[in-house]
């Protein structure tokens, strides 16, 4: 079980601010009218039942190079407001806080023991480097920018996501298992095993509708052949470009759902993810083209493509699913459990 936690996973993000998601909110928040006696009886009802598992879970993080520690419920909050827009359906919000809190155990269980924790998280469990952990932002600090005068409905909407679902984590086999996440899939999703190499069965290949309501879904790269060729040449000095341009790039081999898996570059094998970051494209289903001095890229989807796609779960919520189904649909075989 060691090995598998030490799988090293890279998140992508989209905290951009969705304006197109503002329109089903009014709906929801324009019927509260609360009288004061209203709220007393309210209150008393609402006593929780049980211990709040967000609330008496503390995480240490790494923010902004200073370390902190704070309740989960914050904490989960926080990565909600830089992962996924807040105006997205609310059981994608919840399907999202279900994957960010999962994710936090996974990998505060991964570094668990260990005497020597990841480079950057200054002692601390995670990390808020979106490419190592999960974003975060201190919404005390960061609401008002993010969101201007509706700083106060979306915090709400955050804050109801992460509280009905308080304690709820994706286990697979009792372990809470690697829920990664991505902005939005291609048609289907990827698997672990051709995005990492590294198997796991609930990070297999699923159908995923709804990516190209992304505003990033097909993205175009142009770089100069020389800019691109001193990338690769950085991370694989041994590549071999002395040929055309139109030779760099042979034998691909391409995953089910359309990422490339491994190429031949200037005649090293790189695997498709190097490819992306190398050229700074959105995912690694990518096409490439040569034009004049260019090389243009072509890409579907955005980010990584493996677990939950964040436009999938908004598709599938607007189309009546709840939270627990679209989780179920990212992540075949695992059990929603519930902690405290
Ligand atoms: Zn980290």
């Amino acid at each position: 079980m060691k090995k598998l936690l030490s799988f090293v996973l890279l998140l992508t993000v989209c905290a951009v601010s969705s304006p197109l998601l503002t329109v089903g909110l009014a709906a929801e928040t324009s019927e509260k009218v609360f009288e004061p006696d209203a709220v007393v009886a309210e209150n008393t009802l609402a006593l929780p039942e049980r211990t709040s598992y967000d609330e008496n879970t503390t995480v240490c993080l790494s923010v902004g190079g200073q370390t902190r520690t704070l309740a989960l419920k914050e904490y989960l909050v926080g990565v909600l407001a830089a992962e996924m827009p807040a105006g997205f359906p609310v059981e994608a919000l919840k399907a999202q806080a279900v994957a960010a809190r999962t994710y936090t155990l996974y990998k505060m269980a991964l570094y668990s023991g260990e005497e020597v924790l990841p480079e950057g998280h200054n002692g601390a469990d995670l990390c808020d480097d979106p490419g190592h952990c999960e974003a975060f932002l201190d919404l005390a600090v960061e609401a008002d920018a993010l969101w201007g005068e509706s700083a106060e409905v979306y915090r709400q909407r955050l804050e109801t996501a992460v509280a009905e679902t308080d304690g709820m984590v994706l286990v697979y086999e009792d372990e809470p298992i690697a829920a990664v996440f991505c902005a939005a899939s291609a048609e289907k999703t990827e698997s672990a095993a051709d995005v990492w190499g590294r198997a796991l069965p609930y990070l297999t290949s699923v159908d995923s509708p709804g990516g190209s309501d992304c505003s990033q879904y097909e993205g175009t790269v142009t770089l100069r052949q020389s800019d691109f060729r001193d990338a690769v040449l950085a991370i694989a000095p041994e590549a071999d470009f002395s040929g055309a341009p139109g030779t760099w790039f042979r034998d691909s081999h391409r995953s089910e759902a359309g990422s490339v898996i491994d190429v031949l570059v200037g005649e090293v094998r790189l695997t498709g993810s190097q490819v992306r970051q190398a050229a700074g494209l959105n995912s690694a289903n990518f096409k490439v083209k040569v034009d004049g001095e260019n090389l243009v890229f072509t890409t579907v989807g955005y980010g990584h493509g493996v677990g939950l796609s964040q436009y999938g779960a908004r598709y599938l919520a607007m189309d009546g699913q709840t939270y627990d189904q679209i989780l179920y649909h990212y992540y075949p075989g695992t059990q929603l459990r519930l902690e405290g």
